[in-house]
């Protein structure tokens, strides 16, 4: 099943080229009073809800898809968690970029760990990339993302795949410099998710998965999850060394070679195998 949010906040399923509104299902999750709890209440009931928005797509408004505004699948994210330099060929473009430029020492995933992206970054693709800071060089970043489904602790890369409950294409963009990753990747609009959440299981296996970032005609980003130095069963058991995971955390799990510049006008066409399209326009600030 692929699930999106859409205009000024519907929820979706996406079925061919066509968005059937079901947000009526939404009034079947519970009321909450303040303070809440953690994780996204959508994606925390989603597997009650789920037999629910398959009938209710039945018979839901349909709209075709390119007439719709997508949104972030995910409405109210908690941590978004991120894996630097987690494809071999990525490393090595950034520790000689880095020797030009005299920043800092670019370490390993196995040295500097997983970091995290504010969550008043994400946006979804229909809301576009605003390029502040534009005196600055900005990058793309494709990557696989991973949504958790379920809260969870201390878990074991054999199990860790049972707790997401889905898929996407995650931008991390980027301002290049030294500072923090937990400030250059926070901007604004520079956590893109998109275009819709393929469930887990219709998404499958996320260890061998062909992906693509172009701008114009021109291919920028190409590459095979396979070469994911941590894969997704990795990144979750190490995440959840360090922070309980929470329904609808996102984990960006790392970008591949190919990270190059961005500039208002662009238009990024992204692609992974078994989710689909995204494009996300550049514009100024
Ligand atoms: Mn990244």
């Amino acid at each position: 099943m692929r699930i999106c949010r859409f205009d000024e906040g519907l929820l979706g399923v996406v079925d061919g080229g066509e968005v059937v509104d079901v947000t009526g299902v939404l009034a079947r999750l519970p009321s909450q009073t303040w303070p809440y709890p953690p994780g996204d209440l959508f994606i925390s009931h989603f597997s009650e809800l789920r037999s629910a928005i398959e009938e209710a797509a039945k018979s839901g408004a349909r709209k075709p898809i390119e007439q719709v505004r997508l949104l972030s699948p995910i409405g109210n994210p908690g941590k978004l968690i991120g894996a630097p330099v987690n494809y071999k060929l990525h490393l090595d473009e950034a520790r000689a970029d880095s020797e030009i430029h005299n920043d800092t020492k670019i370490l390993t995933i196995h040295e500097c760990g997983v970091f995290l992206k504010a969550n008043s970054s994400l946006v979804g693709p229909g809301e576009g990339v605003v390029s502040t800071w534009a005196d600055r060089r900005i990058d793309h970043e494709i990557e696989l993302a991973a949504i958790i489904g379920k809260p969870c602790r201390n878990v074991s890369k054999d199990d860790a795949l049972s707790y997401v409950v889905g898929y996407a294409i995650g931008l991390d963009m980027t301002v290049r410099g030294t500072e923090d990753r937990s400030l250059r990747k926070s901007l604004d609009t520079f956590s893109v998710l998109g275009p819709w959440m393929v469930t887990a299981d219709e998404f499958g296996d996320p260890s061998s998965v062909d992906f693509e970032l172009k701008i114009g005609e021109v291919s920028r980003q190409k590459a095979n999850t396979r070469d994911l130095i941590l894969n997704v069963a990795d990144l979750i058991e190490y995440a959840s060394r360090a922070y309980t995971l929470q329904p609808g955390d996102v984990i960006m799990t790392g970008t591949p070679e190919g990270v190059g510049p961005v500039d208002p006008g662009d238009r990024m066409d992204c692609w992974i195998d078994g989710i689909g399209k995204m494009s996300v326009s550049v514009r100024a600030a």
